[in-house]
């Protein structure tokens, strides 16, 4: 998409700290990290949130998932912990309308979800 600033990541238009990359899935390090650890794992194809995914296009969930499994090992973090969220529309957060991943970890969160 033309004017989605993370396709302009994925294809190197706008630089960052890459952190892991597959044919279907990139993820660099968040440019305004909440956690010491804070990486976004996001598809190749645009995906412009959670709620278009569909039966056409969830397989690459699962690339997702594993790349977070992996990044976490990569990262020091598999075993202390991390959260993996998605903020969906508005009332989420949301602000760049191409799906992804938020990996955060590195430090103890609590158990709240908000
Ligand atoms: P959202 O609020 O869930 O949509 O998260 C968007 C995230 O993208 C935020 O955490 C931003 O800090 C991050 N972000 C925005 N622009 C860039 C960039 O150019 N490089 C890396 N991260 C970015």
């Amino acid at each position: 998409m033309n004017d989605c600033i993370f396709c302009k990541i994925i294809n190197g238009e706008i630089p960052s700290k890459k952190v892991y990359e597959t044919d279907k899935v990139y993820a660099f390090h968040d440019i305004n990290p909440e956690a010491p650890v804070h990486v976004l794992i996001v598809p190749k194809e645009h995906i412009a949130s959670h709620n278009e995914l569909s039966s056409e296009n969830v397989d690459v969930m699962k690339d997702i998932h594993l790349a977070a499994n992996e990044i976490a090992r990569k990262l020091g973090i598999s075993e202390s912990g991390y959260r993996l969220i998605n903020n969906c529309g508005a009332d989420a957060g949301q602000t760049v309308f191409h799906l992804h991943y938020h990996l955060a970890g590195g430090t103890a969160m609590g158990s709240k979800i908000l």
